[in-house]
């Protein structure tokens, strides 16, 4: 079985901005740990950013939509685009170089949000949208799924084969 990316936070690291993590407990993710196929990824730190870091959102008109790199990244003060664009290309690259085809990433975050993502007014509004590292995953041919998805997983993998 092919491998799948998967964000740091959802295995229990706390990568999170505020320091955390948010385990993501499921009988398929014990699985695909026990048989090594979990590979870890944490676009934000990746790109740089320490944890704890300011908590960040696309700016609203960035978004919804595939990331066409228009689109900023900022913390209540300060643009992070550029971090967030390095950690993107660095899930890309680990995917590429494991030859992953899928990847489980936690909704919501302005990297790794799928489906949902926060409007950038910082008051905990969501839209429909996707987070950068997920657009420069789906570019690049990249299945991604949100944790509240992986029961579609083992459907698209065995598609791949
Ligand atoms: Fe989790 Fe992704 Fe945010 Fe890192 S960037 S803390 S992996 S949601």
């Amino acid at each position: 079985m092919e491998k799948i990316l998967i964000s740091a936070c959802l295995l229990g690291q706390p990568v999170r901005y505020d320091g955390r993590s948010c385990p993501f407990k499921c009988s398929l993710i014990d699985l695909w740990q026990a048989k090594g196929l979990l590979v870890p990824v944490c676009p934000e730190m990746d790109g740089g950013l320490p944890v704890p870091r300011p908590p960040a959102e696309i700016s609203p008109g960035g978004g919804p939509g595939v990331w066409a790199g228009t689109a900023r990244v900022t913390t209540r003060q300060v643009d992070v685009t550029a971090f967030f664009i390095k950690g993107a290309q660095a899930a890309l690259d680990k995917a590429v170089a494991c030859g992953i085809k899928t990847a489980l990433l936690k909704q919501k975050s302005p990297s790794c949000g799928s489906c949902r993502i926060y409007d950038g007014s910082f008051s905990r509004s969501l839209v429909a949208g996707m987070g950068v590292t997920t657009a420069f995953l789906r570019q690049n041919g990249i299945m991604v799924f949100g944790e509240d998805q992986i029961n579609q997983l083992p459907q698209a993998i065995a598609h791949n084969k």
